[in-house]
């Protein structure tokens, strides 16, 4: 069933009802169509039309968008309500979203709760309102908080809305405040369609462009989506959406859409796989080791999604610090409108730092974020041994070291679970979840279900240097450094990275995140390096020079005045000097020759963690480099794009700079099966 309708009186109750968000997809279509008859047919007074279960509609139904249109189309479904002698009232509650918005366009009138989501998210899946929201919004609103909405796809909630004219009237219950409204005045509303469009000045136009180049840069929905908008200024309803439709459907066959269709599904289906079976309850107290930048936002996350934190630190000062750390938290969110005062200070009151193990006793959940020492974790997880219950699960945030070394330091080493969140914590939407050999299922579990209660997005991995996105930052890092002492600057590096879509490129990453970490890594691994692989000293370098990145005022690059960065001539001559030092002769490369050699480094690497079994899909990869590594989310991820291709292509590349370096490029078994078998990186199975 994907609709009911029902006649009480003059009435008539139509209620989308495909859980679990009422997508629009074809059969829902054809059924409101009939319901347009039926209320028709019926005489009725009025449709009274709402959702089912937890919202009004969530938008089309993105699978369809792989298959040819099939009729009725939304559009004409949607002119049809709109026309119809029986005005239809939407009454929504929840999520109207894309198709579900442009539904309610169509109605006579708009009814919303409060506390309602209503918006056009079309251009965050690649594509663009295809059923006449770029013709109606304008229409109904203007079109300056049209050009705020349509072309960010951000949502506004139902206040908003009513503030500005998107819904007629809030309430509670909607659908009886669509019950008492006035039959002569509902009779006298007019169809947003036959409105006159406004006028907008070019500059709105203009400042819409540059926002959307900005924030969603790389993209062609977004701009095509003002085109639209720009339309709906001088054409008739009918032109316009005539426009709206053709861009729809050329657009949604697109490589962004694809993508950015493919990211979608892949982070629905981000969840506790069915091989691990115990369903852990919400988690209600935690408890953190060390206050410092990872340690303060994970307890103020954890405090914000209402479970009580224990934060604890070596020594007064070491707690003090920590308490000024949170404190900058709260007063960042508070500036940014993200918290209100009575928010802050409940984030405030549910974290307790000092030095007390012992105050953390009722915790189901320690996770300890002290440094990256394998000496001092040991001696902080068997603190937590002697002090916590024997069912706490244990939760180390390493970044590198060997989960399963630390677990071995414990009396149960099946507690024991890698929780890798990223900087900022309470920001960053990734959690990867490392399996240690031992790890129990309840131990993974409780990662799961604090996924859930933080909102983030789980991605399972298994025990290696690194996890999965840190092996493969490893290896796009050295990929880099190569180039840059065979001939390129950081900066041209950097920039080759932000014009394939990066927000920033390899370098100025890792001045933000300090040139120290990456260093320590490096000497941990000295004892179990390959000899003959080539190793680049450069960093190693910068580091000798105290140029460990914007914390101390140089890195990469410089940052007079701890203003913006500046290419540094002294990082350039370095590379050239070392270079020297190793005979190599230096030349050119251009920024495909720095792309092509950065990705195929990285996706070569990821392959390789699919083959070991240390990611469980490709999918999982994409997730974890789109959310925890600022890979450009239309491109879908990096084994998406690995896959726009081929494995054939991968293959070749490899072989060719094999010539330069076999172990560097060195091709994957799982590239070289996928193009034998000539299937897809997403479609190989193991076995
Ligand atoms: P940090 O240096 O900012 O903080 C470490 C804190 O631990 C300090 O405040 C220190 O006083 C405290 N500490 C040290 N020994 C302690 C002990 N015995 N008991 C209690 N507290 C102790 O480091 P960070 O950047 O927050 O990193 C912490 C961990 O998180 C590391 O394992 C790191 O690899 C990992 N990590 C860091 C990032 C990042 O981007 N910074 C991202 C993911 C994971």
């Amino acid at each position: 069933m994907s609709l009911t309708c029902r006649r009480d009186g003059p009435y008539g109750y139509v209620t989308l009802d495909s859980p679990p968000v009422n997508a629009i997809g074809q059969p829902m279509r054809a059924a409101l169509l009939e319901a347009v008859h039926w209320a028709e047919a019926e005489g009725l007074d009025r449709v009274i039309l709402s959702g089912a279960g937890r919202g009004f509609a969530a938008g089309a139904d993105a699978r369809e968008f792989d298959s040819p249109p099939a009729p009725p189309h939304l559009p004409d479904v949607l002119n049809r309500i709109e026309a119809s002698p029986v005005p239809w009232i939407a009454a929504v509650h929840g999520a109207a979203l894309g198709g579900g918005a442009e539904l309610a366009l169509a109605c006579r009138f708009r009814i919303a709760t409060p506390d309602a989501q209503i918006g056009f998210p079309e251009v965050v899946l690649g594509v663009v309102p295809g059923a006449g929201g770029t013709q109606r919004l304008p229409r109904l609103v203007g079109f300056d908080a049209a050009l705020h909405m349509i072309p960010t796809g951000k949502p506004v909630a139902g206040t908003a809305a009513r503030d500005i004219g998107l819904v007629d009237a809030l309430d509670a219950d909607p659908v009886e405040a669509a019950e008492m409204l006035n039959s002569e005045w509902l009779g006298m509303a007019v169809p947003v369609g036959t409105l006159n469009s406004g006028d907008a000045t070019d500059a709105a136009f203009a400042a819409a462009r540059d926002r959307a180049a900005r924030k969603l840069r790389g993209q062609t929905a977004p701009g095509r989506a003002i085109d639209l908008l720009d339309i709906a200024r001088g054409a008739t309803l009918e032109a316009g959406m005539q426009a709206e439709r053709e861009t729809f459907l050329e657009l949604r066959g697109t490589a962004e859409a694809r993508a950015l269709r493919h990211i979608f599904f892949a982070e629905r289906g981000a969840r506790q796989p069915a091989e691990i079976a115990p369903k852990v309850p919400p988690i209600r107290n935690a408890a953190v080791v060390g206050g410092g930048t990872m340690g303060t936002g994970i307890a103020y996350a954890l405090s914000s999604a209402g479970i009580r934190v224990t934060l604890l630190e070596t020594d007064d000062a070491a707690a003090a610090r920590a308490q000024q750390s949170l404190e900058r938290i709260l007063a960042q969110s508070q500036a940014k409108g993200a918290l209100t005062a009575k928010q802050a200070a409940q984030t405030r009151k549910g974290v307790q730092i000092g030095t007390d193990y012992g105050a953390a006793r009722e915790a189901d959940l320690a996770i300890e974020a002290v440094f990256e020492d394998m000496a001092v974790k040991t001696r902080v997880l068997a603190a937590l041994q002697d002090a916590l219950p024997a069912n706490t699960v244990l939760a180390t945030n390493t970044s590198y070291l060997d989960v399963d070394a630390l677990a071995a330091t414990l009396d149960d080493p099946t507690r024991v679970v890698g929780l890798h969140f990223f900087a900022p914590a309470y920001a960053m939407k990734l959690l990867e979840i490392v399996h240690g050999h031992a790890s129990s299922g309840r131990a993974l579990a409780t990662g799961y279900t604090l996924a859930r209660q933080l909102r983030k997005i789980p991605v399972l991995a298994g025990p290696c240097d690194g996890f999965i996105g840190n092996r493969i930052l490893a290896r796009y890092r050295e990929a880099a450094d190569t180039v840059l002492m065979d001939g390129a600057t950081p900066w041209e590096i950097d920039e080759a990275m932000v014009d394939f879509g990066y927000p920033m490129g390899p370098y100025e990453a890792q001045d933000i995140s300090g040139l120290d970490i990456a260093h320590a890594t490096r000497r941990r691994q000295d004892a179990t390096r390959d000899p003959n692989r080539r190793y680049i000293p450069i960093a190693d370098r910068m580091i000798e020079l105290g140029k460990l990145g914007r914390k101390t005022g140089a890195g990469w690059y410089r940052y007079p005045g701890g203003g913006g960065k500046v290419d540094d001539p002294i990082v350039a001559d370095l590379a050239i000097e070392e270079a020297h030092f190793a005979g190599v002769t230096r030349r050119d490369f251009s920024p495909d020759e720095i792309r092509e050699r950065l990705l195929t480094a990285m996706i070569n690497e990821a392959a390789d963690i699919l083959y070991d079994g240390i990611a469980q899909s490709a999918s999982d990869i994409d997730l974890v480099t789109v959310h925890g590594y600022g890979f450009p989310r239309w491109r879908g991820g990096l084994m998406h794009h690995a896959d726009s291709l081929g494995a054939t292509t991968l293959l070749e590349r490899l072989h060719r700079l094999s010539h330069e370096d076999p172990l560097a490029w060195r091709p994957s078994p799982l590239i070289a099966a996928c193009a034998d078998r000539g299937i897809a990186l997403a479609d190989w199975r193991a076995g």
